[in-house]
Formats: structure tokens, sequence, C-alpha cells
């Protein structure tokens, strides 16, 4: 049984396993995608591209999932591809992790939060709240998001409102970015500078990855008409982030990798079989084996991951964190071989 702090903590068990090569007995942080659906049309986002259900996860479902990860003490994360404020019951999810006890961290894309809202997350003590950025500067964050400069706006003053409204030290208030080639180097040192009035940290958590899009939703010339670079071929890279990573969809299913769109990487449903089988079934183990081999092309979804490819700027695009604090490269979660 984990027994986290802060959520720092799980991600300093995921670096362990990651480096170690091992694999967690259970994941020390479990993603909820709670809703298929987000109210931002980002043109590197496949959530733009696609036809979203706009089902939302049926709270009993939730709560199952919720028992089963309490047993264990992972950190619960509301993120994956929408917009977890979209959920109609988010007030509900967030108060029953807190019931359990468990940290909670919730990212995104700070648009829809409101007073009332504020008020709540203030008062329910969630542990970390991650504002997603992209790029370095408003312009940019307006031209990928596809949003205007009002809704820029609203984002900035949102964080600030809740910055100045905290009177404890929850939520751990965290705002990052990945930029693309777009962007220029000299910019991030104003990007830093600027959110780190109100916010705890400033990241830049690497490139932007456009590869996606094109292999798997077929988006055709998206990096041209971006004027994005396309990056080069990694020579070879191994995976093993399916050692500590789970991610659960708004319809239960299952997947050993909270950045997985497809069924490559899909272990089952969360309403047939215990998170912890399905943790450990063979498909489970199947999976982790040849990742960490390094044949991340016998999947459709791996062959497309930021993994396999290297960025002028930014090296691989999951293996760098540059901190506002720290400014330098930092978490290496990805070996290459
Ligand atoms: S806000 Fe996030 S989930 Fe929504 S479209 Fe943009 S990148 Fe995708
Ligand atoms: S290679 Fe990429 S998509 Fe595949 S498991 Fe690793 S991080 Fe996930």
């Amino acid at each position: 049984m984990y027994d986290f702090n802060k959520p720092e903590d799980a991600y300093k068990v995921s670096r362990l396993c990651n480096r170690g090569g091992v694999t967690a007995d259970f994941p020390p942080y479990v993603t909820f995608e709670l809703i298929d659906d987000c109210n931002f049309t980002c043109r590197m986002c496949h959530v733009s591209y696609r036809r979203k259900s706009k089902t939302e996860m049926e709270f009993g479902l939730f709560q199952k999932c919720l028992d089963d990860i309490a047993k264990y003490g992972s950190l619960v994360r509301f993120i994956g591809y929408c917009e977890p404020f979209m959920y109609s019951k988010i007030r509900d999810a967030i108060t029953n992790v807190k019931k359990k006890k468990l940290q909670l961290h919730i990212t995104t894309n700070g648009s829809l939060l409101d007073r009332p809202m504020i008020d709540f997350i203030l008062a329910s003590k969630i542990d970390c709240v991650i504002f997603s950025f992209q790029g370095f500067t408003a312009e940019e964050f307006c031209f990928m998001r596809k949003v205007s400069r009002a809704v820029y706006n609203k984002v900035t003053d949102n964080i600030r409102s809740l910055f100045e409204m905290r009177v404890s030290d929850k939520p751990f208030i965290r705002v990052t970015t990945t930029i693309t080639d777009r962007d220029d180097p000299a910019d991030r040192h104003g990007f830093v500078e600027r959110h780190s009035k109100y916010a705890d940290e400033v990241q830049v958590t690497g490139t932007t990855h456009f590869v996606t899009l094109e292999t798997l939703f077929s988006v055709r010339n998206i990096m041209k008409q971006s004027n994005v670079k396309a990056p080069k071929k990694a020579a070879a890279a191994r995976c093993f982030i399916p050692n500590y990573e789970m991610k659960i969809s708004e319809n239960g299913d299952v997947y050993i990798c909270c950045s997985a769109i497809t069924d490559d990487l899909l272990i089952g449903n969360a309403r047939e079989d215990s998170l912890y089988n399905l943790w450990h079934s063979e498909k489970s183990v199947n999976i982790r084996k040849t990742l960490s081999d390094g044949h991340l092309e016998r999947f459709r979804e791996c062959s497309a991951c930021s993994a396999r490819y290297e960025y002028e700027d930014t090296g691989n695009a999951l293996t760098d964190t540059v901190s506002g604090n720290v400014d330098k490269y930092g978490k290496a979660i990805m070996k290459t071989a």
C-alpha cells in the first residue's frame, strides 16, 4: 500500500520503476478520462479531429474503480484526452477521492473555472492543479488552441484567482507547456517569469507531437499547414511506461499507458475485472516485454509515439522536462537503447 503525502511521491515511484525496469505491483498513479469531450479544438490534438461521443463515466463505475485504487493508495489523476471540468459529476468525483484520503491531481485547460468552482477546489483541498498551455506566448497559445485572446485572458485570470484566493498550500499550482519550432527560444524566459507570479512551478515539458495525427488519424499535412517541422525517427527506443501507468476511459476501458489512444494498449474493461487483475494479465505482461525489449513498431500506437522521435530543440519529447525553477533538462522517463 502506497502512503503518499504529495503527488510527487507517486512520480518518484514511477521513476524507480522506469530506471530499474521493474513493474509496480499496482500503478503508483491512475488516470481517469472522465468524459469523451473537450470544449477546445486544438490543432495538435486528435480530439479535435474525431467524432466525440460526449459520453461520461457512469458514477457507479467511477466509484468501483476508486474503491479498487484505494486498496493500494495510488495517486488519482483527472486528465486524459478531455477537459475534466466538463464532467457533470466532477464535484462528487473530487469529494469521493478526497474522502478516500488519496492524493488528487487535475490537469485542465483552465477555461471553465469560475468563482464557485474555484471556491470548491480550494475547499476540497485538491492536491495539485495543472494548467496546460501551448507555446510560450499568448499569440502562439491562441493559434495552436484555436481560441481568441479573450479565452487566453480568462485562463490566466482563473489561474491568478485560484492563486490569490488560496489560503493553504493546496492546491499546488503548476503551469506547463509544450512547444514547437514555431516558438522562439528567447521567449522561454518570459513564459516562465509571467506565469511564476501565480504558480508554484512553471514547466516546459517537451515538444508538441503532431505525428500521431497524420499516422493514426489521417489528418493530412497538418505539420506543413501549421508550419512545424517533422521530427526525425530515433535510432532506437525502449519504453517502460507500462510498468507504472494505467488509464481508465469513460467507458471503463483500461489502458496500460496514460497517452494510449488505440486498442493496442487496451488491457480490458474495469466493469469485467479488478484493476489489479487487468494490470497483471497475460496481455499486460506481453506488452511490457515487447516495449522494454525495444519493439515499439509492433504496436500502431507506439510506432507513432513521441518516444520514437527526436526533436532538435528539446531532444525526445517524452524524456525531457525543463522546470521553471530548475531550468535544466531533468526527468528521464524513457531510455533509448
Ligand atoms: S484542451 Fe487538451 S484535450 Fe482539449 S483539444 Fe486541446 S489538447 Fe485536446
Ligand atoms: S511507446 Fe508511447 S504509446 Fe507506447 S506505451 Fe510507451 S509511451 Fe505509451
